[in-house]
């Protein structure tokens, strides 16, 4: 059996080489994830022609993930040192003034933000490990005391966990961004820091209003504000990113477990796929081997359901990217083989609406003890219904349009194929055979329709 679970990749500079990419195609690597907060332009185009060229090369269809760095806040650089010594109990002052900062203060470039908060409001610096409150907030600062935290570090990240910012997800960089990666036709665009569902309608009007190639938006779940807002989120975005890096810096790290659960189902109910992000092979940066902690996290991520893992750091700066896809695709392929063979936890699915058509299809192929389901996909979406339905037998399904086979790889348990004569000659035999299924039953599913047909 292949691994069902799918692997999101990040590409950087150790892995944006074609030789590289290939190898960690080659591993499993099913969706490669651009970070635009580290290259842009022509050195994410660059990555984009690689990775199209290998698809072409081997027939294996790959998603492209162009991930916007959204509005990150960092504060200014400090005199002298690229750092001050703070002590809890202190005041300190966030001001838009670009001299270098002391023990007292230092520059925050982002008006939106200083007047985005409200004394009481907590503010975060350097992952979490600076906490401070707001006192006092004036026309171009803010005057806040010091929680806790001993040192403070130049151009350090800024987080504000109980404040709306009220400013547009997209900023001047973003649209930039987009801009430019448009004219490459990615499959997906991640947004960051999410905080409300219009957030994502901005981002498809703005894309809408510059090309027509179907691209679909993952919205990035890192703000307390998107977590109380996460139904209609996953209701207009096309899928889920668990950005668990700065969501367990703005909530409580506890909370973060139960919070992806919540979403994890929420995305199978909604029929959108979801990533879970961040950290889970990290120690591999600098080891050659993954702890036991991180061995847990991905079979735990599998046996939740999630779409696809990620990888971050692990395979953008690490020695041996290809090993880490590799050890993460043996970790997946173990967890998904024991949850067909002794049972998926089917416990979240039983909100799913009665009469539901994917349902139908799932049941109809576990029913007829059926090897696979075919589905000839004109877009993405019944195959995609179907996979968040978890059936225990793979989704072949066979696209007229790359875009639609690309897309359908952050699916579990859909393998696709862009193939305009095996669409248009509907044998799903045929396709099962490509896919190298030798004999078994197939629900086979071709709009409306729906037959089963015997192979061997
Ligand atoms: C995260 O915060 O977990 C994340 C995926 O976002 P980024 O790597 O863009 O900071």
């Amino acid at each position: 059996m292949k691994k069902f679970t799918k692997i999101t990749s990040s590409i950087g500079p150790n892995s944006e080489s074609k030789e590289v990419l290939s190898k960690m195609i080659d591993a499993g690597v099913n969706v490669c994830r651009l970070n635009f907060s580290h290259d842009v332009g022509d050195a994410q185009g660059k990555k984009i022609d690689f990775i199209r060229e290998i698809s072409a090369e081997t027939g294996k269809p790959v998603a492209v993930l162009a991930d916007l760095q959204g509005p990150k806040h960092r504060i200014g650089v400090f005199e002298t040192e690229d750092k001050f010594p703070i002590v809890a109990g202190q005041k300190f002052v966030f001001d838009n003034d670009p001299t270098p900062g002391n023990s007292n203060r230092v520059q925050l470039p982002d008006m939106d933000v200083i007047h985005s908060l409200k004394p009481g409001d907590r503010v975060l610096l350097n992952d979490g490990k600076i906490e401070m409150k707001v006192e006092k907030v004036n026309s171009d600062s803010i005057e806040a005391t010091v929680v806790r935290g001993t040192e403070i570090w130049s151009r350090r990240g800024f987080n504000l966990p109980d404040t709306e910012v009220a400013t547009s997800v997209l900023t001047a960089k973003d649209r930039a961004d987009l801009e430019y990666v448009l004219t490459k036709n990615p499959d997906f665009v991640a947004i960051s820091f999410v905080q409300k569902p219009e957030d994502v309608i901005e981002t498809r009007e703005f894309i809408q209003a510059r090309t027509s190639h179907p691209v679909k938006i993952i919205a990035k779940i890192e703000r307390p504000q998107a977590v109380e807002k996460i139904d209609a989120i996953v209701d207009v975005a096309d899928g889920i990113m668990i950005a668990r890096g700065d969501l367990a810096v703005e909530v409580p790290f506890e909370q973060v477990p139960a919070i992806s659960r919540r979403i994890i189902r929420l995305c199978r109910e909604k029929n959108k796929p979801v990533i879970m992000a961040t950290q889970m092979l990290g120690s591999m940066v600098s080891s050659e081997f993954p702890t036991r902690a991180e061995i847990s996290d991905i079979a735990t991520a599998a046996y939740l359901h999630v779409d696809s893992t990620m990888t971050s750091e692990e395979t953008t700066i690490s020695n041996n990217p290809a090993f880490v896809v590799e050890t993460m695709a043996k970790v997946l392929k173990h967890a998904d083989e024991d949850s067909i063979e002794n049972g998926q936890d089917w416990s979240d699915a039983e909100e799913l609406p009665e009469n539901d058509w994917a349902l139908s299809v799932t049941l109809m192929a576990e029913l007829n003890k059926a090897a696979a389901i075919v589905v000839f996909a004109t877009d993405t979406r019944a195959a995609t219904w179907i996979s968040c339905r978890r059936p225990d037998v793979p989704v072949y399904a066979v696209a007229r349009e790359a875009v639609v086979a690309n897309q359908l790889c952050l699916s579990r348990g859909v393998f696709s194929v862009c193939n305009e004569q095996m669409f248009e000659s509907k044998d799903a035999i045929a396709a099962a055979k490509w896919f190298g299924l030798e004999s078994g039953i197939l629900v086979i599913v071709d709009g409306e329709k729906i037959s089963l047909r015997k192979l061997g």
